[in-house]
């Protein structure tokens, strides 16, 4: 461990983030969270990642919040990556995933210089979970490392109970068919799950030539401090003592992090920017009656094939109900033939202002916030999910890959917010032409008009959604549980330090 030698009265934060939009843009608004408590943060990314965030950059040090950007190269060139290829939504394809990962380990060395050369020392660092080497920075200043991966503890305790139970169990997983339901034990009372084995957490179909990176990730994991979880107490019940006790490490619930996000502009320009022909739907949705609009997106990941994205919105269409459709625009085969199918049906003239189609980038968390907005058809990653939760409206669930089925059964078993689309299997990135179609257009269509109209069961999915919006922001306000739990874990950072001989102050 480096002996420091003076003394730093600055409490500085180093957050590094895995590449991909639903890590990283919780990343910033935990910048942002620690920069509105006096501390700086340095937040470490590649240049076309920084050119995304720059203008939420921007608007925060306007402000007077101690918030630094730091680009760092992406080695693209040295371990054969397309050129810009630089944050995971816009791999081509899986089996790029390993040069990925590769051109991320170089980031190390430009990150170490840049902290050596730049005052003042860290105090502490955030790391995402894949982003391994940051443990050893850690080890090379003598400070803490968080770990954040943007999961729930309800989700995190989920998987870690199915995984002992396969392990202590081989023959049963052997035994159950792909799509068979089995009952996820261990659970607490009120959050009970059952999952079929294709819908356990994994994004990517199986590479087995990750393995090196996977153990280094597991070996960095294990001298960490403690986790970050994007998510707030009253939320995740008991989930969370479990998930501390399961892994003998600490655990600070913080979220909802977006909600750090106050004015419009902060949640118009999020993650990425959105064109000034998208921004144009906050007065299109003006124009709407309140909770009146269906809005559907995928994440920043979704490479659903073009024939299921059709049922998607011949499903919307036939509501007969404004909505909101987000389609990705990657200039591949898929996009190219969704949108020729757009333009040879007339989709858009033929659902006239009912309709209002986003290319590329939405500025989801200000359309979500709009009264207008009724329903939020998701596809159940982390962030999406509690962008709904704090939004107050009910959500129509269509998981794709990773945990997604287990926050699909939070927000339609636990916490009763939620309508399946009915997706029984996962659609693993590379995998999306072997799978196909597995919802059509009358499912949408059910699923839409349960949340919409609904009748007993709608109103009171509805309500519940309002409760839980409230809950949120109570856990962020000043003496909410979240709101502690932030103070809490600048505090362990401050006694960590002064235990080397660091003296801070807050
Ligand atoms: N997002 C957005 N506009 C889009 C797509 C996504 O603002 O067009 C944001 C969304 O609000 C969320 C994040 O990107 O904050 C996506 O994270 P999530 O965990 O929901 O899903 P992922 O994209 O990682 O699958």
């Amino acid at each position: 461990m480096e002996a420091v030698s003076r003394l730093n009265k600055q409490l500085h934060f180093v957050l590094v983030p895995l590449l991909a939009q639903g890590h990283m843009i919780p990343i910033f608004d935990i910048a942002r969270m620690l920069s509105q408590r006096g501390i700086l943060t340095t937040i470490y990314t590649t240049p076309m990642n920084a050119s995304r965030f720059g203008p939420t950059v921007a608007r925060t040090s306007e402000l007077g919040l101690p918030i630094r950007l730091v680009e760092v190269p992406f080695r693209s060139d040295v371990v054969g990556l397309p050129h810009g290829c630089e944050n995971l939504d816009s791999l081509p394809s899986p089996d790029l995933l390993r040069k990925f990962h590769c051109a991320l380990e170089k980031m190390q060395e430009p990150v170490e210089a840049h902290l050596r050369q730049n005052g003042p020392p860290p105090s502490c660092i955030i790391s995402d979970r894949a982003v391994f080497w940051t443990a050893d920075i850690a080890r090379k200043f003598g400070i803490p490392r968080f770990l954040f991966n943007g999961m729930s503890c309800f989700s995190r305790v989920a998987s870690h109970n199915v995984d002992q139970h396969f392990r202590s169990d081989p023959e049963y997983y052997l035994k159950l068919g792909a799509t068979e339901p089995f009952e996820v034990s261990g659970m607490p009372k009120g959050r009970g799950l059952k999952l079929n084995k294709s819908q356990l957490p994994s994004t990517f179909k199986a590479q087995p030539n990750l393995d090196d990176f996977r153990m280094k990730v597991r070996e960095a994991e294990k001298a960490a401090h403690g986790l970050i979880i994007n998510s707030f107490d009253e939320l995740e019940d008991e989930c969370t003592r479990l998930y501390e006790n399961a892994i003998g490490q600490k655990i600070w619930c913080i979220g909802p992090v977006p909600l750090c996000n106050k004015n419009t502009l902060d949640r118009l320009d999020r993650g990425n920017k959105a064109s000034e022909e998208v921004k144009r739907c906050t007065e299109w949705l003006d124009a709407k009656e309140p909770r009146t609009v269906v809005y559907a997106c995928l994440g920043s990941m979704c490479r659903l094939v073009p024939a299921q994205l059709i049922e998607l919105g011949k499903g919307l269409e036939a509501s007969n109900r404004p909505f909101i459709w987000v389609v990705k625009t990657r200039g591949d085969e898929g996009t190219l033939e969704l949108e020729k199918w757009l333009r040879e049906e007339r989709f858009e003239e033929r659902t006239g202002g009912r309709g209002f189609i986003i290319r590329g980038w939405a500025p989801q968390l200000a359309i979500l916030s709009h009264r207008s907005v009724g329903a939020f058809l998701t596809h159940c990653g982390w962030n999406s999910t509690l962008e709904g939760l704090i939004s107050g409206i009910p959500m129509i669930t269509w998981p794709l890959f990773c945990e997604q089925f287990i926050n699909e059964a939070m927000v339609v078993d636990a916490l009763e917010v939620g309508v399946r689309v009915g997706v029984e299997i996962a659609v693993k990135f590379g995998d999306e032409t072997k799978v196909g179609v597995l919802v059509k257009d009358r499912e949408v269509l059910r699923a839409v008009e349960e949340v919409m109209s609904g009748g007993e069961e709608g109103v009171k999915r509805r309500m519940k959604a309002v409760e839980y919006a409230a809950k949120a922001r109570k856990a962020v306000e000043l003496g909410g549980s979240s709101h502690r739990n932030l103070s809490d874990l600048i505090q362990y950072v401050v006694r960590a330090l002064s235990l080397h001989g660091k003296d801070m102050k807050v």
